[in-house]
């Protein structure tokens, strides 16, 4: 097979708070896609990064008087760590407060005001006199209209309403108290309407492609009528806005954001002497383009992104697989931080292998509807799959040799049914992950872990040793066979239980193709792949 062109965003976790289960759950069909079509030799570019600017980070410095850029840096690094621990490989991870990105934002928009699709708008705003300067919702205070309660600008603390800054009522400056005053500001906007055609057809022609949640929230979207949405901020934190006269306003967040895949996959591109404008074109044929996020980020990668790609007019693939999972709850109940039963990766991550966690959500991952975990299930998947399934078939099997023959498997003949079978299973697994059906594929590895056991007990080995040396020698060279292969199948998945196998077999090459093996096999340094964990 030709050598691919792949492009693969994960969503980019907002910087002011640690990584939860849920972003895993959501962004790690990323990485095991990466991986998948790394094994398989395509020329894969895989991004993401931190988003930084907007206003609950712009906040949160003001309540603990920090600057946003010191809590933005601190969960940025962070983010580093734990994807690194989870075993994530970025092409690169990036921040929206890189310079490469805000300058690469300001140049994109520049075209899209240029080709006419940001227009000015003016409208009135609420203003403080005494600090001379408009005032955004997070900087006014005020009442309620509904409960009486204090509020801010678009949202009432108490009844959580959320509100829109003209029906707050006695409405005063956050900063020096004084009432604020209605004044003309002008904005701009992006022209979101323009796209309704291009839009529907997008989502038409993916029906196939597009998990199904983000064909239905992205018609809804479009059915509940499409509207110009404003691209400009009155707020000090964010990329700055390329036109005179908009000095204290930045660029809306949904908009900077989600450019960030183009941004940092260009410099990816740029570093390996491809042209991102070919790569990324809507005429290359090679090329296929996935999008990894969690349900709540669905509109902003099938309306907002490609209605931005359509207006920047260079001419860049649309998305062709929106791989959107649902939520995760804990033990059945909702997570969040205000409930206080939100798992972070760092936590799962002190106590499990990387593998035993990409397992666990690679099977029971939100695919198609919320799911509910618990640390009892994430132990007794572990057990019952990593352990009982993969880790005895490859322990049983070579500690057994290591016992009685020294170690050495005698070169001989690999069972025809098994041969044929390994084959099928390439076939069958790699559809599922090019499909973006990461539980699928993991089925379908459990099945193969299975396929093998089956053969080790058919054959007795234990009672053909006896019997029939010759027999046991072509048992044990297909098991071997079954795991270098195996080795090659879970590498998505589990990587460091990969790379356990290779070494124990001394195997250096790997790809997403049936593994050969010949000649004598020498076992290793034979360890457990995996350890069995207590249930308590
Ligand atoms: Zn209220
Ligand atoms: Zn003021």
């Amino acid at each position: 097979m030709p050598k691919r062109d792949i492009f693969i965003g994960g969503a980019w976790p907002y910087a002011n708070y640690y990584l939860h289960v849920g972003h895993l759950a959501a962004l790690l069909p990323g990485d095991i896609l990466a991986k998948y079509f790394r094994e398989n030799g395509d020329e894969v570019i895989y991004v993401s990064g931190s988003d930084c600017h907007g206003t609950p980070i712009t906040e949160r410095a003001r309540k603990e008087g920090v600057k946003p850029s010191e809590i933005a840096n601190f969960y940025h690094n962070e983010f580093l760590k734990t994807f690194k621990n989870a075993g994530f490989e970025y092409d690169e991870y990036s921040s929206t407060m890189n310079e490469h990105h805000k300058s690469y934002v300001m140049e994109q928009f520049k075209r899209m005001l240029d080709n006419g699709y940001v227009y000015e708008r003016e409208e009135l705003q609420d203003y403080c006199e005494k600090c001379n300067k408009f005032l955004s919702d997070r900087e006014i205070i005020g009442t309620c209209p509904y409960c009486s309660g204090k509020s801010t600008g678009d949202q009432c603390e108490e009844c959580n309403h959320s509100l829109n800054s003209t029906e707050v009522l006695n409405k005063k400056c956050i900063v020096c108290g004084s009432n604020t005053v209605c004044k003309t500001n002008k904005h701009l906007y992006f022209a979101l309407t323009k796209f309704e055609k291009v839009l529907q057809e997008l989502i038409d022609k993916n029906k196939n492609t597009w998990r199904k949640n983000a064909i239905g929230e992205a018609q809804k979207y479009i059915d509940m009528g499409l509207v110009d949405r404003a691209a400009t901020r009155q707020i000090e934190w964010g990329v700055p806005v390329p036109v005179p006269g908009y000095e204290d306003k930045r660029i809306y967040v949904w908009i900077e954001a989600v450019l960030g895949y183009l941004s940092v996959g260009s410099n990816v591109a740029a570093s390996r002497q491809i042209d991102f404008d070919k790569f990324m074109s809507n005429s290359n044929e090679n090329l296929k383009t996935y999008y990894v996020h969690g349900k709540d980020n669905i509109p902003f990668h099938t309306i907002i992104y490609p209605a931005l790609i359509s207006a920047i007019k260079n001419n860049y693939r649309l998305p062709d697989y929106i791989v959107s999972s649902a939520y995760v709850n804990l033990n059945n109940e909702k997570m969040s931080k205000s409930k206080g039963n939100l798992i972070t990766v760092n936590e799962l991550l002190e106590h499990f292998d990387s593998d035993t966690i990409r397992f666990y959500f690679a099977f029971k991952g939100p695919e198609t509807n919320d799911v509910s975990c618990s640390i009892e299930d994430i132990v007794q998947t572990h057990n019952k799959f990593l352990v009982g399934m993969l880790g005895n078939f490859v322990n049983r099997n070579l500690s057994f040799i290591v016992k009685k023959f020294d170690g050495i498997i005698k070169e001989t003949d690999v069972d025809e049914n098994i041969k044929n079978e390994t084959i099928d299973a390439y076939k069958v697994i790699g559809d599922c992950f090019e499909k973006g059906e990461i539980r699928n594929a993991t089925i379908k590895i459990i099945e193969y872990l299975s396929l093998a056991n089956k053969y080790y007990d058919s054959k007795e080995p234990w009672v053909q040793v006896k019997e029939n040396i010759n027999e046991f020698n072509k048992t044990t060279y297909t098991c071997v066979y079954m795991m270098a292969n195996i080795a090659n199948m879970i590498y998505p998945i589990l990587p460091n239980g990969s790379e356990k196998i290779r070494k124990i077999l001394s195997i250096n090459d790997f790809g997403w193709k049936e593994q050969v093996i010949n000649g004598n096999i020498k076992i290793e340094n034979l360890q457990l792949l995996y350890n069995r964990i207590e249930e308590n």
